[in-house]
Protein backbone atom coordinates (compact mmCIF):
# COMPACT_ATOMS: atom_id res chain seq x y z
CA UNK A 1 0.00 0.00 0.00
CA UNK A 2 1.45 3.46 -0.71
CA UNK A 3 1.76 6.04 2.12
CA UNK A 4 -0.89 9.22 2.42
CA UNK A 5 -3.52 7.46 1.30
CA UNK A 6 -7.18 8.33 2.82
CA UNK A 7 -9.10 4.77 3.20
CA UNK A 8 -12.77 4.27 4.70
CA UNK A 9 -13.90 1.16 5.99
CA UNK A 10 -16.83 0.25 8.64
CA UNK A 11 -13.47 -0.94 11.11
CA UNK A 12 -10.50 -0.57 11.89
CA UNK A 13 -9.05 -3.69 13.94
CA UNK A 14 -5.65 -2.86 15.06
CA UNK A 15 -3.20 -6.21 15.81
CA UNK A 16 -3.12 -9.36 14.09
CA UNK A 17 -3.08 -11.89 17.16
CA UNK A 18 -5.32 -14.30 18.42
CA UNK A 19 -7.69 -11.08 18.78
CA UNK A 20 -7.56 -9.15 15.76
CA UNK A 21 -7.69 -12.51 13.38
CA UNK A 22 -10.86 -13.45 14.84
CA UNK A 23 -12.53 -9.91 14.90
CA UNK A 24 -11.97 -9.82 11.19
CA UNK A 25 -13.35 -13.04 10.47
CA UNK A 26 -16.63 -12.46 12.54
CA UNK A 27 -16.85 -8.56 11.69
CA UNK A 28 -16.21 -10.12 7.64
CA UNK A 29 -18.79 -12.00 7.92
CA UNK A 30 -21.55 -10.08 9.64
CA UNK A 31 -21.43 -7.85 6.44
CA UNK A 32 -19.29 -5.09 7.88
CA UNK A 33 -15.91 -3.93 5.94
CA UNK A 34 -12.84 -4.30 8.10
CA UNK A 35 -9.13 -3.88 7.76
CA UNK A 36 -6.89 -5.22 10.34
CA UNK A 37 -3.48 -3.04 11.19
CA UNK A 38 -0.27 -5.03 12.40
CA UNK A 39 3.08 -4.20 13.35
CA UNK A 40 4.48 -7.03 12.59
CA UNK A 41 5.36 -8.93 8.63
CA UNK A 42 2.94 -11.56 9.61
CA UNK A 43 0.22 -12.98 11.97
CA UNK A 44 0.36 -14.16 15.44
CA UNK A 45 0.99 -11.76 18.07
CA UNK A 46 2.57 -13.03 21.26
CA UNK A 47 3.67 -16.00 19.43
CA UNK A 48 4.98 -13.82 16.57
CA UNK A 49 7.34 -12.17 19.02
CA UNK A 50 8.56 -14.67 21.42
CA UNK A 51 10.67 -16.51 20.16
CA UNK A 52 12.67 -17.37 22.64
CA UNK A 53 14.18 -21.11 23.57
CA UNK A 54 11.44 -23.09 25.41
CA UNK A 55 8.49 -20.62 24.99
CA UNK A 56 5.10 -22.66 25.46
CA UNK A 57 1.23 -22.23 26.61
CA UNK A 58 0.62 -22.47 30.09
CA UNK A 59 -2.71 -23.43 29.35
CA UNK A 60 -2.83 -26.86 27.83
CA UNK A 61 -3.04 -26.72 24.00
CA UNK A 62 -6.47 -28.66 23.85
CA UNK A 63 -7.94 -25.31 26.00
CA UNK A 64 -5.41 -22.84 24.03
CA UNK A 65 -7.23 -23.13 20.60
CA UNK A 66 -10.31 -21.45 18.81
CA UNK A 67 -13.35 -22.80 19.98
CA UNK A 68 -15.72 -21.39 17.59
CA UNK A 69 -15.86 -23.80 14.57
CA UNK A 70 -15.87 -27.27 15.03
CA UNK A 71 -14.13 -27.97 11.67
CA UNK A 72 -11.05 -25.96 12.73
CA UNK A 73 -10.83 -28.13 15.89
CA UNK A 74 -10.95 -31.08 14.02
CA UNK A 75 -8.54 -30.52 11.21
CA UNK A 76 -5.92 -28.79 13.42
CA UNK A 77 -3.62 -31.33 15.38
CA UNK A 78 -1.85 -30.34 18.59
CA UNK A 79 0.97 -32.98 18.89
CA UNK A 80 1.95 -31.49 23.49
CA UNK A 81 0.47 -30.74 26.42
CA UNK A 82 1.77 -27.68 26.63
CA UNK A 83 2.49 -26.68 22.32
CA UNK A 84 5.37 -25.01 21.52
CA UNK A 85 5.41 -21.15 20.40
CA UNK A 86 6.77 -23.17 16.70
CA UNK A 87 3.59 -24.72 16.81
CA UNK A 88 0.94 -22.21 18.33
CA UNK A 89 2.38 -20.04 15.18
CA UNK A 90 1.71 -22.41 13.04
CA UNK A 91 -1.79 -22.99 14.29
CA UNK A 92 -2.29 -19.10 14.04
CA UNK A 93 -0.87 -18.99 10.31
CA UNK A 94 -2.79 -22.00 9.52
CA UNK A 95 -6.15 -20.13 10.59
CA UNK A 96 -5.73 -17.16 8.86
CA UNK A 97 -4.86 -19.40 5.32
CA UNK A 98 -8.37 -21.34 6.43
CA UNK A 99 -10.01 -18.38 6.29
CA UNK A 100 -8.50 -16.35 3.63
CA UNK A 101 -7.78 -13.25 6.77
CA UNK A 102 -4.19 -11.88 5.11
CA UNK A 103 -6.05 -10.28 2.15
CA UNK A 104 -7.61 -7.98 4.75
CA UNK A 105 -4.41 -7.26 6.83
CA UNK A 106 -2.07 -4.39 6.28
CA UNK A 107 1.07 -6.15 7.55
CA UNK A 108 5.10 -4.11 8.55
CA UNK A 109 2.48 -1.00 9.49
CA UNK A 110 2.34 0.47 13.17
CA UNK A 111 -0.99 2.44 14.06
CA UNK A 112 0.41 5.66 15.44
CA UNK A 113 -2.24 7.69 16.34
CA UNK A 114 -6.29 7.57 16.58
CA UNK A 115 -8.43 10.51 16.27
CA UNK A 116 -12.30 10.51 16.88
CA UNK A 117 -14.49 13.29 15.02
CA UNK A 118 -17.52 14.45 16.69
CA UNK A 119 -18.96 15.87 14.17
CA UNK A 120 -18.97 12.87 11.80
CA UNK A 121 -18.82 10.09 14.64
CA UNK A 122 -15.93 8.62 12.89
CA UNK A 123 -12.43 7.57 13.85
CA UNK A 124 -9.06 8.63 11.50
CA UNK A 125 -6.22 6.54 12.32
CA UNK A 126 -2.88 7.17 11.44
CA UNK A 127 0.37 4.85 10.53
CA UNK A 128 3.66 4.71 10.41
CA UNK A 129 3.45 4.77 6.93
CA UNK A 130 1.67 8.41 6.66
CA UNK A 131 -1.62 6.34 5.66
CA UNK A 132 -5.23 7.66 7.10
CA UNK A 133 -7.67 4.86 7.40
CA UNK A 134 -11.13 6.35 8.47
CA UNK A 135 -13.96 4.19 10.06
CA UNK A 136 -16.85 4.37 12.02
CA UNK A 137 -15.19 1.71 14.68
CA UNK A 138 -12.12 1.30 16.32
CA UNK A 139 -11.27 -2.06 17.11
CA UNK A 140 -8.10 -1.93 19.47
CA UNK A 141 -6.93 -6.05 19.52
CA UNK A 142 -3.49 -4.93 20.45
CA UNK A 143 -2.95 -7.39 23.03
CA UNK A 144 -2.13 -7.35 26.83
CA UNK A 145 1.92 -8.10 26.71
CA UNK A 146 2.90 -7.06 23.35
CA UNK A 147 4.97 -4.15 24.44
CA UNK A 148 8.95 -5.42 25.82
CA UNK A 149 10.12 -3.77 28.91
CA UNK A 150 13.84 -3.40 28.91
CA UNK A 151 15.40 -2.26 32.50
CA UNK A 152 15.51 1.62 32.94
CA UNK A 153 19.30 1.12 33.80
CA UNK A 154 22.23 3.24 32.07
CA UNK A 155 24.42 1.87 29.17
CA UNK A 156 22.60 -0.81 27.87
CA UNK A 157 23.44 0.39 24.03
CA UNK A 158 26.88 0.64 25.46
CA UNK A 159 27.32 -3.36 25.30
CA UNK A 160 29.32 -4.95 23.14
CA UNK A 161 28.13 -8.34 23.40
CA UNK A 162 24.59 -9.54 21.63
CA UNK A 163 21.39 -8.05 23.42
CA UNK A 164 17.78 -9.88 23.29
CA UNK A 165 14.72 -9.07 24.93
CA UNK A 166 12.17 -12.63 25.13
CA UNK A 167 9.49 -10.38 23.56
CA UNK A 168 11.12 -9.23 20.66
CA UNK A 169 13.26 -12.48 19.80
CA UNK A 170 14.97 -13.29 16.24
CA UNK A 171 13.34 -15.36 13.78
CA UNK A 172 16.31 -16.97 12.79
CA UNK A 173 17.16 -18.13 16.78
CA UNK A 174 20.39 -17.79 18.44
CA UNK A 175 22.87 -19.93 18.96
CA UNK A 176 24.38 -19.75 22.19
CA UNK A 177 27.00 -22.53 22.00
CA UNK A 178 30.59 -21.57 23.88
CA UNK A 179 29.03 -18.48 25.26
CA UNK A 180 28.89 -16.51 28.53
CA UNK A 181 25.34 -15.50 28.94
CA UNK A 182 23.00 -13.26 31.14
CA UNK A 183 19.82 -13.71 31.59
CA UNK A 184 18.21 -10.84 33.53
CA UNK A 185 14.97 -12.10 35.08
CA UNK A 186 12.51 -14.74 36.70
CA UNK A 187 8.85 -14.01 35.47
CA UNK A 188 7.66 -17.03 32.93
CA UNK A 189 10.05 -16.15 29.81
CA UNK A 190 12.65 -16.32 31.68
CA UNK A 191 11.45 -19.68 33.55
CA UNK A 192 10.95 -21.32 29.84
CA UNK A 193 14.29 -20.04 28.39
CA UNK A 194 16.63 -20.75 31.41
CA UNK A 195 16.74 -24.36 31.41
CA UNK A 196 17.39 -24.56 27.30
CA UNK A 197 19.85 -22.23 27.46
CA UNK A 198 21.80 -23.60 30.03
CA UNK A 199 22.19 -26.47 28.06
CA UNK A 200 23.55 -24.52 25.28
CA UNK A 201 25.54 -22.09 27.17
CA UNK A 202 29.45 -22.61 28.46
CA UNK A 203 28.21 -20.76 31.38
CA UNK A 204 25.17 -18.92 32.50
CA UNK A 205 24.41 -16.39 35.12
CA UNK A 206 20.91 -15.40 35.93
CA UNK A 207 20.28 -12.24 37.82
CA UNK A 208 17.45 -12.27 40.06
CA UNK A 209 15.55 -9.57 41.55
CA UNK A 210 12.51 -11.55 42.80
CA UNK A 211 11.83 -15.33 42.93
CA UNK A 212 8.78 -16.66 41.13
CA UNK A 213 6.49 -19.71 42.21
CA UNK A 214 7.08 -22.18 39.52
CA UNK A 215 5.24 -25.39 38.98
CA UNK A 216 6.01 -28.35 36.97
CA UNK A 217 4.39 -28.74 33.81
CA UNK A 218 4.97 -32.52 32.72
CA UNK A 219 4.55 -32.18 29.61
CA UNK A 220 3.82 -35.19 27.72
CA UNK A 221 2.43 -35.67 23.80
CA UNK A 222 -0.80 -36.05 22.98
CA UNK A 223 -2.34 -38.97 21.24
CA UNK A 224 -4.77 -38.86 18.59
CA UNK A 225 -7.92 -40.12 20.72
CA UNK A 226 -7.05 -36.86 23.27
CA UNK A 227 -7.57 -34.30 20.80
CA UNK A 228 -10.51 -35.89 19.01
CA UNK A 229 -12.20 -36.10 21.96
CA UNK A 230 -11.73 -32.70 22.16
CA UNK A 231 -11.97 -31.94 18.53
CA UNK A 232 -15.69 -33.38 18.35
CA UNK A 233 -17.33 -31.68 21.59
CA UNK A 234 -14.85 -28.25 21.29
CA UNK A 235 -17.92 -26.36 21.22
CA UNK A 236 -19.48 -27.47 24.06
CA UNK A 237 -16.38 -27.52 26.09
CA UNK A 238 -15.95 -23.87 25.20
CA UNK A 239 -19.52 -22.54 26.01
CA UNK A 240 -18.46 -24.29 29.49
CA UNK A 241 -15.04 -22.63 29.75
CA UNK A 242 -16.97 -19.41 29.85
CA UNK A 243 -18.60 -20.79 33.37
CA UNK A 244 -15.34 -21.15 34.70
CA UNK A 245 -13.61 -18.62 36.81
CA UNK A 246 -10.63 -19.20 34.78
CA UNK A 247 -12.14 -20.41 31.19
CA UNK A 248 -10.03 -23.18 32.35
CA UNK A 249 -11.59 -27.17 32.22
CA UNK A 250 -10.31 -29.97 33.99
CA UNK A 251 -9.18 -28.39 37.20
CA UNK A 252 -10.74 -29.99 40.07
CA UNK A 253 -12.02 -27.18 42.76
CA UNK A 254 -11.92 -28.79 46.80
CA UNK A 255 -14.25 -26.77 48.11
CA UNK A 256 -12.00 -27.02 51.65
CA UNK A 257 -10.10 -24.22 53.62
CA UNK A 258 -6.47 -25.14 53.90
CA UNK A 259 -6.61 -24.74 57.35
CA UNK A 260 -9.41 -27.45 57.99
CA UNK A 261 -7.06 -30.34 57.48
CA UNK A 262 -4.49 -31.65 59.16
CA UNK A 263 -1.02 -31.33 57.81
CA UNK A 264 -0.62 -34.61 56.33
CA UNK A 265 -4.03 -34.35 54.47
CA UNK A 266 -2.69 -30.87 53.26
CA UNK A 267 0.37 -32.38 51.84
CA UNK A 268 -0.98 -35.22 50.38
CA UNK A 269 -3.30 -32.81 48.36
CA UNK A 270 -0.48 -30.93 47.44
CA UNK A 271 1.28 -33.66 46.19
CA UNK A 272 -1.08 -34.55 44.39
CA UNK A 273 -1.97 -31.63 42.69
CA UNK A 274 2.31 -31.04 41.93
CA UNK A 275 1.79 -34.52 40.29
CA UNK A 276 -0.85 -33.68 37.83
CA UNK A 277 1.69 -30.65 36.65
CA UNK A 278 0.42 -27.09 35.42
CA UNK A 279 -2.06 -25.17 37.01
CA UNK A 280 -4.06 -28.00 39.01
CA UNK A 281 -2.59 -26.77 42.77
CA UNK A 282 -4.49 -23.66 42.02
CA UNK A 283 -7.72 -25.93 43.16
CA UNK A 284 -6.42 -27.35 45.74
CA UNK A 285 -8.17 -25.27 48.74
CA UNK A 286 -11.02 -22.46 48.59
CA UNK A 287 -8.77 -19.79 50.10
CA UNK A 288 -5.16 -19.79 49.04
CA UNK A 289 -6.35 -16.96 47.28
CA UNK A 290 -8.15 -14.97 49.71
CA UNK A 291 -6.62 -15.74 53.40
CA UNK A 292 -2.52 -14.76 54.24
CA UNK A 293 -2.34 -18.09 56.72
CA UNK A 294 -3.89 -21.05 53.80
CA UNK A 295 -1.97 -19.46 51.34
CA UNK A 296 1.12 -19.56 53.64
CA UNK A 297 0.65 -23.38 52.84
CA UNK A 298 0.54 -23.68 49.32
CA UNK A 299 3.74 -21.59 49.36
CA UNK A 300 5.72 -23.30 51.97
CA UNK A 301 5.09 -26.92 49.93
CA UNK A 302 6.50 -25.12 46.83
CA UNK A 303 9.35 -23.71 49.19
CA UNK A 304 10.02 -27.48 50.50
CA UNK A 305 9.64 -28.88 46.62
CA UNK A 306 12.20 -26.09 45.64
CA UNK A 307 14.75 -27.46 48.67
CA UNK A 308 13.96 -30.84 47.63
CA UNK A 309 14.96 -30.58 43.68
CA UNK A 310 17.79 -27.62 44.06
CA UNK A 311 20.74 -29.63 45.53
CA UNK A 312 23.20 -26.27 46.92
CA UNK A 313 20.99 -25.32 49.84
CA UNK A 314 21.91 -21.43 49.44
CA UNK A 315 20.69 -21.17 45.95
CA UNK A 316 17.78 -23.20 47.45
CA UNK A 317 17.03 -20.36 49.67
CA UNK A 318 17.26 -17.72 47.06
CA UNK A 319 15.05 -19.59 44.47
CA UNK A 320 12.08 -19.39 47.67
CA UNK A 321 9.82 -16.61 47.04
CA UNK A 322 9.11 -14.68 50.35
CA UNK A 323 7.72 -11.48 50.21
CA UNK A 324 4.49 -12.04 48.15
CA UNK A 325 2.22 -14.41 48.57
CA UNK A 326 1.54 -17.77 46.82
CA UNK A 327 -0.47 -17.07 42.61
CA UNK A 328 -0.65 -13.51 43.43
CA UNK A 329 2.45 -13.03 40.41
CA UNK A 330 1.73 -15.30 37.64
CA UNK A 331 2.33 -19.09 38.63
CA UNK A 332 4.84 -19.96 36.35
CA UNK A 333 5.01 -23.52 34.49
CA UNK A 334 8.13 -24.84 34.05
CA UNK A 335 10.00 -27.79 32.46
CA UNK A 336 12.99 -28.45 34.61
CA UNK A 337 13.87 -25.06 35.91
CA UNK A 338 15.37 -25.72 39.53
CA UNK A 339 16.76 -28.81 38.07
CA UNK A 340 19.10 -26.29 36.04
CA UNK A 341 20.86 -24.74 39.25
CA UNK A 342 22.09 -28.21 39.92
CA UNK A 343 24.26 -28.12 35.83
CA UNK A 344 28.20 -26.55 37.02
CA UNK A 345 28.04 -24.11 34.27
CA UNK A 346 25.27 -22.14 35.71
CA UNK A 347 25.06 -19.61 39.05
CA UNK A 348 22.01 -17.19 40.70
CA UNK A 349 22.74 -13.95 41.48
CA UNK A 350 20.37 -12.33 43.45
CA UNK A 351 20.42 -8.78 42.98
CA UNK A 352 17.15 -8.15 45.18
CA UNK A 353 19.91 -5.79 47.81
CA UNK A 354 22.01 -5.05 45.35
CA UNK A 355 20.70 -4.36 42.01
CA UNK A 356 22.35 -4.10 38.40
CA UNK A 357 24.22 -1.06 38.72
CA UNK A 358 25.15 0.19 34.67
CA UNK A 359 25.31 -2.49 32.11
CA UNK A 360 28.50 -2.08 30.70
CA UNK A 361 30.49 -2.63 27.51
CA UNK A 362 31.62 -5.96 28.74
CA UNK A 363 28.48 -7.23 30.91
CA UNK A 364 27.21 -5.41 33.86
CA UNK A 365 28.06 -3.92 37.39
CA UNK A 366 26.51 -4.30 40.18
CA UNK A 367 25.61 -1.69 42.72
CA UNK A 368 28.15 -3.07 45.58
CA UNK A 369 30.97 -2.32 42.28
CA UNK A 370 30.72 -6.17 41.31
CA UNK A 371 31.62 -6.65 37.46
CA UNK A 372 30.56 -9.54 35.31
CA UNK A 373 31.65 -9.95 31.41
CA UNK A 374 29.48 -11.84 29.24
CA UNK A 375 29.06 -12.56 25.31
CA UNK A 376 25.37 -12.50 25.35
CA UNK A 377 22.67 -10.53 27.41
CA UNK A 378 19.02 -11.93 27.69
CA UNK A 379 16.56 -9.43 28.96
CA UNK A 380 13.92 -11.53 30.27
CA UNK A 381 12.24 -8.37 31.84
CA UNK A 382 8.82 -8.39 30.71
CA UNK A 383 6.18 -5.73 29.08
CA UNK A 384 4.44 -2.74 29.73
CA UNK A 385 1.68 -4.82 30.26
CA UNK A 386 -2.40 -4.04 29.57
CA UNK A 387 -2.17 -0.54 28.74
CA UNK A 388 1.81 0.21 27.38
CA UNK A 389 0.50 -0.80 23.49
CA UNK A 390 -2.78 1.31 23.94
CA UNK A 391 -0.69 4.30 25.75
CA UNK A 392 1.99 4.10 22.89
CA UNK A 393 -0.84 5.70 20.61
CA UNK A 394 -1.90 9.40 20.40
CA UNK A 395 -5.61 8.30 20.83
CA UNK A 396 -8.02 11.30 21.31
CA UNK A 397 -11.46 11.00 21.96
CA UNK A 398 -14.57 13.46 22.07
CA UNK A 399 -13.80 17.01 22.31
CA UNK A 400 -9.59 16.07 21.70
CA UNK A 401 -9.64 13.94 25.23
CA UNK A 402 -6.44 12.08 25.47
CA UNK A 403 -6.11 8.61 26.46
CA UNK A 404 -3.12 9.55 28.37
CA UNK A 405 -4.52 11.96 30.12
CA UNK A 406 -7.85 10.15 30.85
CA UNK A 407 -5.94 7.18 32.69
CA UNK A 408 -3.18 9.22 34.32
CA UNK A 409 -4.19 7.85 37.32
CA UNK A 410 -4.45 4.38 36.07
CA UNK A 411 -6.84 2.78 33.42
CA UNK A 412 -10.30 3.44 33.70
CA UNK A 413 -12.89 1.28 31.78
CA UNK A 414 -16.76 0.01 31.31
CA UNK A 415 -16.65 -3.85 31.54
CA UNK A 416 -12.91 -3.45 29.73
CA UNK A 417 -14.47 -3.13 26.61
CA UNK A 418 -14.80 0.65 26.52
CA UNK A 419 -14.03 4.27 27.84
CA UNK A 420 -16.25 7.15 28.82
CA UNK A 421 -15.35 9.84 26.45
CA UNK A 422 -13.91 7.30 23.60
CA UNK A 423 -17.13 6.34 21.42
CA UNK A 424 -16.89 3.68 19.32
CA UNK A 425 -13.54 2.17 20.29
CA UNK A 426 -13.63 -1.17 21.82
CA UNK A 427 -10.78 -2.79 23.39
CA UNK A 428 -10.32 -6.05 23.56
CA UNK A 429 -9.25 -8.16 26.50
CA UNK A 430 -8.69 -4.46 28.11
CA UNK A 431 -8.15 -3.50 31.70
CA UNK A 432 -11.03 -3.52 33.92
CA UNK A 433 -11.60 -7.34 32.13
CA UNK A 434 -10.60 -11.00 33.35
CA UNK A 435 -8.64 -11.10 30.40
CA UNK A 436 -4.92 -12.21 31.95
CA UNK A 437 -6.19 -13.80 34.63
CA UNK A 438 -7.93 -16.22 32.44
CA UNK A 439 -7.65 -18.20 29.41
CA UNK A 440 -7.09 -15.86 26.94
CA UNK A 441 -8.49 -17.64 24.24
CA UNK A 442 -11.81 -18.15 26.22
CA UNK A 443 -11.77 -14.29 27.19
CA UNK A 444 -10.97 -13.12 23.58
CA UNK A 445 -13.86 -15.27 21.84
CA UNK A 446 -16.11 -13.93 24.52
CA UNK A 447 -15.21 -9.95 23.60
CA UNK A 448 -15.20 -10.68 19.99
CA UNK A 449 -18.76 -11.95 19.65
CA UNK A 450 -19.94 -9.34 21.77
CA UNK A 451 -18.37 -6.57 20.23
CA UNK A 452 -19.85 -8.14 16.79
CA UNK A 453 -23.25 -8.66 18.55
CA UNK A 454 -22.91 -4.92 19.70
CA UNK A 455 -22.41 -3.79 15.77
CA UNK A 456 -25.44 -5.74 14.26
CA UNK A 457 -27.34 -4.57 16.98
CA UNK A 458 -26.18 -1.28 15.86
CA UNK A 459 -26.75 -1.54 12.35
CA UNK A 460 -30.03 -2.90 12.93
CA UNK A 461 -31.31 0.30 14.52
CA UNK A 462 -29.55 2.72 12.38
CA UNK A 463 -27.58 3.68 15.16
CA UNK A 464 -24.14 5.12 14.69
CA UNK A 465 -22.64 5.87 17.67
CA UNK A 466 -21.93 4.18 21.39
CA UNK A 467 -20.20 5.21 24.28
CA UNK A 468 -19.66 3.92 27.95
CA UNK A 469 -21.71 6.38 30.41
CA UNK A 470 -19.44 7.82 32.84
CA UNK A 471 -21.37 6.90 35.49
CA UNK A 472 -21.62 3.03 34.40
CA UNK A 473 -17.51 3.37 34.03
CA UNK A 474 -17.26 4.72 37.82
CA UNK A 475 -19.37 2.13 39.16
CA UNK A 476 -17.12 -0.61 37.39
CA UNK A 477 -13.90 0.74 38.07
CA UNK A 478 -14.82 0.43 41.90
CA UNK A 479 -16.30 -2.99 41.50
CA UNK A 480 -13.16 -4.37 39.82
CA UNK A 481 -11.06 -2.53 42.47
CA UNK A 482 -13.66 -3.65 45.67
CA UNK A 483 -13.18 -7.26 44.10
CA UNK A 484 -9.42 -7.17 43.90
CA UNK A 485 -8.85 -6.00 47.29
CA UNK A 486 -11.38 -9.37 48.67
CA UNK A 487 -8.33 -11.05 47.34
CA UNK A 488 -4.58 -11.15 48.14
CA UNK A 489 -3.30 -10.07 44.57
CA UNK A 490 -2.82 -6.64 45.34
CA UNK A 491 -0.20 -7.21 48.03
CA UNK A 492 2.65 -8.61 45.33
CA UNK A 493 4.77 -6.15 43.04
CA UNK A 494 3.11 -7.90 40.04
CA UNK A 495 3.09 -6.39 36.74
CA UNK A 496 -0.68 -6.86 37.19
CA UNK A 497 -0.53 -3.42 39.45
CA UNK A 498 2.26 -1.86 37.10
CA UNK A 499 4.41 -2.20 39.53
CA UNK A 500 7.63 -3.45 37.19
CA UNK A 501 7.38 -0.23 35.59
CA UNK A 502 8.27 3.28 37.66
CA UNK A 503 5.88 5.68 37.54
CA UNK A 504 3.07 3.47 36.22
CA UNK A 505 0.57 4.19 38.55
CA UNK A 506 -0.46 1.24 41.10
CA UNK A 507 -4.01 0.17 39.79
CA UNK A 508 -4.96 -3.30 39.74
CA UNK A 509 -5.80 -3.61 36.17
CA UNK A 510 -7.69 -7.11 35.30
CA UNK A 511 -10.94 -7.67 37.11
CA UNK A 512 -10.60 -10.83 39.10
CA UNK A 513 -14.48 -11.76 39.63
CA UNK A 514 -14.16 -14.23 36.86
CA UNK A 515 -14.61 -15.16 33.54
CA UNK A 516 -17.96 -16.93 34.58
CA UNK A 517 -19.62 -13.99 37.04
CA UNK A 518 -18.12 -11.45 33.84
CA UNK A 519 -19.61 -13.07 30.78
CA UNK A 520 -22.77 -13.09 32.52
CA UNK A 521 -22.91 -9.72 33.55
CA UNK A 522 -21.44 -8.85 29.71
CA UNK A 523 -24.40 -10.78 28.38
CA UNK A 524 -27.03 -9.05 30.88
CA UNK A 525 -26.31 -5.40 29.50
CA UNK A 526 -26.22 -6.26 26.03
CA UNK A 527 -30.15 -7.97 26.82
CA UNK A 528 -30.87 -5.03 28.50
CA UNK A 529 -30.26 -2.90 25.40
CA UNK A 530 -26.62 -2.17 26.31
CA UNK A 531 -27.54 -1.06 29.43
CA UNK A 532 -24.39 1.78 30.84
CA UNK A 533 -23.62 2.56 27.21
CA UNK A 534 -25.18 5.56 25.81
CA UNK A 535 -26.70 5.14 21.75
CA UNK A 536 -26.97 7.77 19.11
CA UNK A 537 -27.98 7.76 15.64
CA UNK A 538 -26.05 9.31 12.94
CA UNK A 539 -24.57 13.12 13.87
CA UNK A 540 -26.71 14.88 11.47
CA UNK A 541 -29.66 12.86 11.94
CA UNK A 542 -29.30 13.85 16.08
CA UNK A 543 -29.17 17.21 15.81
P1 LIG B 1 -1.27 -10.19 20.91
O1 LIG B 1 -1.04 -11.59 20.57
O2 LIG B 1 -0.33 -9.50 21.82
O3 LIG B 1 -1.38 -9.39 19.54
C1 LIG B 1 -1.43 -7.99 19.51
C2 LIG B 1 -0.85 -7.54 18.20
O4 LIG B 1 -1.07 -6.14 18.08
C3 LIG B 1 0.66 -7.74 18.09
O5 LIG B 1 0.96 -8.52 16.96
C4 LIG B 1 1.23 -6.33 17.94
O6 LIG B 1 2.31 -6.27 17.04
C5 LIG B 1 0.02 -5.58 17.42
N1 LIG B 1 0.07 -4.16 17.78
C6 LIG B 1 0.13 -3.60 19.01
N2 LIG B 1 0.15 -2.27 18.91
C7 LIG B 1 0.10 -1.98 17.59
C8 LIG B 1 0.10 -0.76 16.86
N3 LIG B 1 0.15 0.43 17.46
N4 LIG B 1 0.04 -0.83 15.51
C9 LIG B 1 -0.02 -2.02 14.87
N5 LIG B 1 -0.01 -3.20 15.52
C10 LIG B 1 0.05 -3.18 16.87
N6 LIG B 1 -2.16 -16.51 27.57
C11 LIG B 1 -2.82 -17.65 27.89
O7 LIG B 1 -4.03 -17.61 28.12
N7 LIG B 1 -2.17 -18.84 27.93
C12 LIG B 1 -0.85 -18.94 27.67
O8 LIG B 1 -0.30 -20.04 27.72
C13 LIG B 1 -0.12 -17.76 27.37
N8 LIG B 1 1.20 -17.81 27.13
C14 LIG B 1 1.87 -16.65 26.86
C15 LIG B 1 3.23 -16.71 26.60
C16 LIG B 1 3.94 -15.56 26.37
C17 LIG B 1 5.40 -15.63 26.08
C18 LIG B 1 3.30 -14.30 26.44
C19 LIG B 1 4.07 -13.03 26.23
C20 LIG B 1 1.94 -14.23 26.65
C21 LIG B 1 1.21 -15.41 26.85
N9 LIG B 1 -0.17 -15.39 27.04
C22 LIG B 1 -0.84 -16.55 27.33
C23 LIG B 1 -0.92 -14.16 26.83
C24 LIG B 1 -1.10 -13.92 25.30
O9 LIG B 1 -0.67 -12.63 25.09
C25 LIG B 1 -2.54 -14.19 24.89
O10 LIG B 1 -2.87 -15.53 25.16
C26 LIG B 1 -2.85 -13.97 23.40
O11 LIG B 1 -1.90 -14.50 22.54
C27 LIG B 1 -3.10 -12.50 23.14
O12 LIG B 1 -3.62 -12.33 21.85
P2 LIG B 1 -4.03 -10.88 21.35
O13 LIG B 1 -4.40 -11.00 19.95
O14 LIG B 1 -5.00 -10.29 22.30
O15 LIG B 1 -2.71 -10.00 21.55
P1 LIG C 1 7.54 -10.84 34.06
O1 LIG C 1 6.70 -11.89 34.63
O2 LIG C 1 7.16 -9.43 34.26
O3 LIG C 1 9.01 -11.09 34.58
C1 LIG C 1 10.00 -10.15 34.38
C2 LIG C 1 11.20 -10.49 35.24
O4 LIG C 1 12.21 -9.51 35.04
C3 LIG C 1 10.87 -10.48 36.73
O5 LIG C 1 11.60 -11.47 37.36
C4 LIG C 1 11.35 -9.07 37.14
O6 LIG C 1 11.66 -8.95 38.51
C5 LIG C 1 12.58 -8.94 36.29
N1 LIG C 1 12.97 -7.56 36.08
C6 LIG C 1 12.26 -6.59 35.49
N2 LIG C 1 12.95 -5.44 35.50
C7 LIG C 1 14.12 -5.70 36.13
C8 LIG C 1 15.24 -4.92 36.47
N3 LIG C 1 15.30 -3.62 36.17
N4 LIG C 1 16.27 -5.51 37.12
C9 LIG C 1 16.19 -6.81 37.42
N5 LIG C 1 15.16 -7.62 37.15
C10 LIG C 1 14.13 -7.05 36.50
O7 LIG C 1 7.69 -11.03 32.45
P2 LIG C 1 7.63 -12.37 31.60
O8 LIG C 1 8.42 -13.42 32.24
O9 LIG C 1 7.95 -12.00 30.21
O10 LIG C 1 6.11 -12.79 31.70
C11 LIG C 1 5.06 -11.86 31.54
C12 LIG C 1 3.75 -12.60 31.42
O11 LIG C 1 3.61 -13.16 30.11
C13 LIG C 1 3.59 -13.79 32.34
O12 LIG C 1 3.26 -13.41 33.64
C14 LIG C 1 2.53 -14.60 31.63
O13 LIG C 1 1.26 -14.05 31.82
C15 LIG C 1 2.94 -14.41 30.19
N6 LIG C 1 3.89 -15.48 29.82
C16 LIG C 1 3.44 -16.76 29.84
C17 LIG C 1 4.30 -17.77 29.53
C18 LIG C 1 3.83 -19.18 29.56
O14 LIG C 1 4.26 -19.93 30.39
N7 LIG C 1 3.01 -19.57 28.65
C19 LIG C 1 5.62 -17.51 29.22
C20 LIG C 1 6.04 -16.19 29.21
C21 LIG C 1 5.16 -15.18 29.52
P3 LIG C 1 10.54 -8.45 39.56
O15 LIG C 1 9.62 -9.61 39.75
O16 LIG C 1 11.31 -8.08 40.76
O17 LIG C 1 9.86 -7.27 38.93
Amino acid sequence: MTSNQSLEFDSIIVGAGFAGLYQLLRLRRAGFSARVIEAGDNVGGTWYWNRYPGARCDIESLQYQYGFDPDLAREWRWTERYATQPEILRYIEFVADRYDLRRDIQFSTRVTAAHYDDASARWTVHTDRGDAYTCRWLIMATGCLSVPKTPEVPGIDAFEGESYHTGAWPHEGVDFTGKRVAVIGTGSSAIQSIPIIARQAEHLTVFQRTPNFSVPAHNYLLDESQWQEVAARIAELRAEARTTSAGILGIELNDVSALAVSEEERRREFERRWAIGGFAIGGAFNDVAINLDANETAAEFVRSKIREIVQDPETAEALCPRDYPFGTKRLCVDIAYYETFNRPNVKLVSIRDNPIAEITPKGLRLQDGTEFEFDAIVYATGFDAMTGALLRIDIRGRNGLTLRDKWEHGPRTYLGLQVAGFPNMFTITGPGSPSVLSNMIVSIEQHVDWVTDCLEYLRERDLAVIEAAPAAEDAWVDHVNQVADLTLYPRANSWYIGANVPGKPRVFMPYIGGVGLYAQKCAEVAANGYEGFLLSPEPALSR
